[in-house]
């Protein structure tokens, strides 16, 4: 091989007692774990928000959002339950480019893994006990969800890795909610078959180790539409294709059947000024349809203090560095409008 050693990885154990969650933020994430769990499992009926920046690049700008968020948590609590985005692993389309705090935790300098797994649980950290939200992330890099076991609510498995059988062997140990993307390719049935892989247990290989899993009851779907072979978007969160993946759900046997709607990615067409549009007509397709509502248990937007995105080097405060987002103006008065309308 012609890989070269940096430096060794200290371990999970190494890291969780180096960093440990205090006891107040066990206690918040347990309480917000079982809120969440009570959603998926249709006993609460608030509709999910996980909503952030696309990547959380830097730790003030990302617990700056997170505190303006807490205070319209406050005002819409009865009607939405808030989980913040950190994400904190990149995929890339080509592979190259910013892949995330998790590899670089300063956009200045070189990427650096040991530090990266570090900033990022501090990020975590920061957010439970700082501003009371255990968050979302997307588990990228299977072997790393170890690091942040004890401090997520929620994980995304992205649209490139739903087929890949790591992510679905770790995904069935889980203990919380993991929402399972459509490919980019756009295909519903890979999405139910790693769905249904994630809430079967497995034996596999993790870490080193041989593990056995018990299955995850609550994975469950997330729609972000697809790219065809020309490169064209195609958005999969209209009425009709909401209604077929309803369809495709009742003829399977999976436990919690759930639906986050992504408004962003495919779905927008990449035009981050179209999520609110897209959120409302959800919102409405709610109030039309039983099933609609009983499926759909929220939406995933993307969202920062600046609206836009920027290259990495653009130095913008609160500004992405990876896809557009809508600014916190556009943000708070979305979230407001969609408690409204609910
Ligand atoms: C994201 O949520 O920022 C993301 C990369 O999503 P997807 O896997 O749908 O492209
Ligand atoms: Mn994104």
């Amino acid at each position: 091989m012609s890989l070269k050693v940096i430096q060794e990885m200290p371990s999970p154990i190494e890291i969780t007692k180096l960093m440990p969650l205090s006891k107040k933020g066990k206690r918040i994430k347990a309480q917000r774990d079982q809120v969440i769990k009570n959603i998926f499992q249709g006993k609460d009926s608030r509709f999910i928000l996980i909503i952030g920046p696309c990547s959380a690049d830097n730790e003030t700008a990302v617990v700056d959002y997170l505190i303006r968020l807490r205070k319209i948590q406050k005002k819409v609590e009865d009607k939405i339950f808030i989980i913040p985005r950190i994400y904190t692993n990149k995929p890339r389309t080509t592979g190259e480019g910013y892949k995330g705090m998790a590899h670089q935790p300063d956009v200045s300098k070189k990427a650096n893994m040991v530090e990266g797994i570090k900033a990022i649980r501090h990020l975590h950290i920061r957010a439970i006990e700082e501003t009371g939200f255990s968050c979302a992330d997307e588990m990228l890099y299977p072997d790393n969800y170890a690091y942040l076991e004890d401090v997520l609510s929620y994980v995304a498995i992205g649209a490139r890795s739903v087929e890949n059988q790591q992510h679905r062997l770790t995904t069935s140990g889980l203990e919380i909610p993991a929402g399972m993307k459509n490919p980019t390719s756009g295909d519903i049935s890979v999405m139910l078959n790693s769905i249904r892989a994630a809430q079967v247990g497995h034996s596999f290989i993790y870490r080193g180790m041989e593990v056995k899993t018990e299955g995850n009851p609550f994975a469950h779907a997330i729609v972000r539409g697809s790219v065809n072979q020309y490169g064209r978007n195609f958005p999969n969160y209209h009425y009709e294709d909401i209604k077929y993946l309803v369809k495709m759900y009742k003829e399977r046997d999976l436990e919690n059947p759930s639906i986050i709607i992504d408004l962003n990615h495919a779905n927008s067409n990449k035009h981050f000024d179209e999520q609110p549009r897209i959120a409302y007509e959800v919102v409405r397709n709610c109030h039309y349809d039983e099933d609609f509502k009983k499926y759909v248990k929220g939406l995933m937007i993307e969202s920062y203090i600046e609206e836009g995105n920027q290259s990495i080097d653009g130095g913008v405060y609160g500004k992405s560095i990876t896809d557009s987002c809508l600014g916190w103006n556009a943000s708070e008065a979305l979230i407001q409008e969609i408690a409204r309308k609910l």
